[in-house]
């Protein structure tokens, strides 16, 4: 069998030199550990991208007979001829991205799954705040995005995790969709910025359209890098942008990172609230503090008419949070703009012309909640005029 997947792995090329990774003697091992196959080549000259197109490769000529979560990738280099796999355990999977020091490294990220240990605090954050939802599509993203530009022209430093590995946008939505994050002297991923958020996706990592070695188990330590391997200093709340649903990234980010609040968004109709009620369990069941349900897409008014129509139903959401006893944040209209102002790459919330809208309005609400909940943080930004500096007429900013 070995020599079988020697064989097959003969078709991968060094993308450098466009020669087999066997002809170059690269690939020093191909063993089989138990139900997991471990291929081990050298990598040297060879850049992370090119590392990501050769264990693309690799994982697709082998997945007829293996999972992606049963084949091991490690990288040697002759430099110092050192495994770079180190500390595996037999759980971890795929492929680890060398740091090759020196500030002002393109960053890179590991794979593998998350451990679960003790709940630890995200350094240089006050408050994190995941932000789920049952299924996808209900505009978890876009509320996450909005949130965070609401929170941060209200004077608060301001980051976002894009955990939604099955359509990460936060980049687009913040048009950095083709920039790449990079360390600093002390390996510390530096987050992206813009309009004011400082924030980090998977999304910066994977070329669009592929998503072979990016799917769910591999990333719980993807997402422990994501809380624990950047620099997010000086920042007053974190949204974790979570996958929708309730499977294993949630569960493990929970175990093993102090969340101080969750939020929830929903649209109104049933089979939606049913999804959202789950997620909504889930987190209770982890003891983790609810902020509230959000009801996005909660009805359209017509531009022409200003009629408001219930395209989803009537007061879903709102009614679900009674049974469920926990606040009811807000409702969120659909309105045309919040979709194209996310498409080209400046969230809704960063257009003061819209200030008189309701869209606009619930956000502003949904946020004053948000900064309720948690009451004053160690340096809120009353200093700098709260919400009046944004909201009131003698606003500056
Ligand atoms: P999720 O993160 O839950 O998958 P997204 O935030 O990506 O959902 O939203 C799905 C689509 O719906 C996007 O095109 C987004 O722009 C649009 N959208 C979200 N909320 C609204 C809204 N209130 N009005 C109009 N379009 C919306």
């Amino acid at each position: 069998m070995e020599d079988k997947i020697r064989q097959l792995l003969s078709q991968v090329k060094n993308p450098n030199s466009a020669q087999s990774l066997v002809s170059e003697n690269r690939l020093t091992n191909v063993s089989i550990e138990g139900e997991f196959v471990k291929i081990t080549y050298k990598r040297d000259g060879i850049n992370p991208v090119q590392k990501r197109e050769i264990e693309s490769t690799i994982h697709q000529l082998l997945n007829a007979w293996y999972k992606e979560d049963k084949i091991l990738i490690e990288t040697i280099s002759d430099n110092n001829s050192q495994d770079i796999f180190s500390g595996r355990d037999t759980k971890e999977i795929s492929s680890k991205v060398e740091q090759t020091a020196a500030p002002a490294q393109p960053a890179q990220i590991k794979t593998g799954h998350g451990t679960v240990g003790n709940k630890r605090p995200v350094p240089g954050v006050k408050k994190v705040i995941a932000i789920g939802s049952g299924k996808g599509g209900v505009g978890k993203s876009t509320f996450t995005a909005n949130l965070a530009v609401t929170l941060s022209l209200a004077g608060y430093q301001v980051g976002i995790i894009d955990a939604d590995i099955y359509g990460p946008s936060i980049p687009m939505m913040f048009n950095k969709r083709f920039d790449k994050p990079f360390s600093n002297s002390e390996r510390k991923i530096l987050p992206l910025e813009s309009h004011g958020v400082k924030f980090m996706s998977f999304g910066l990592f994977i070329n669009e359209g592929d998503p072979v070695i990016w799917r769910g188990p591999m990333l719980g330590g993807v997402l422990n890098q994501f809380l624990f391997d950047v620099d997010w200093t000086g920042t007053d709340y974190l949204l974790i942008d979570l996958p929708p649903g309730t499977g294993d990234i949630q569960l493990s980010m929970v175990q093993n990172t102090n969340v101080d609040g969750a939020i929830v968004i929903s649209t109104p109709q049933d089979i939606a609230l049913l999804d959202a009620t789950k997620g909504l369990e889930m987190f209770r069941k982890m003891n983790l503090p609810i902020i509230g349900m959000v009801e996005n897409m909660s009805s359209f008014i017509c531009n022409k008419c200003d009629a408001e129509h219930f395209i989803f139903g009537h007061g879903g959401v709102e009614t679900a949070v009674k049974k469920l006893n926990v606040p009811f944040l807000g409702a969120i209209p659909l309105e045309m703009e919040l979709r194209t102002s996310s498409d080209e790459g400046a969230p809704y919330m960063t257009h003061t012309e819209y200030e008189a809208k309701p869209v606009y309005q619930s956000y502003k609400n949904i946020s004053q909640k948000v900064i309720d909940h948690f009451g004053p943080l160690e340096t809120s930004p009353e200093k700098k005029g709260f919400f009046g500096k944004l909201f009131s007429k003698e606003k500056t900013l």
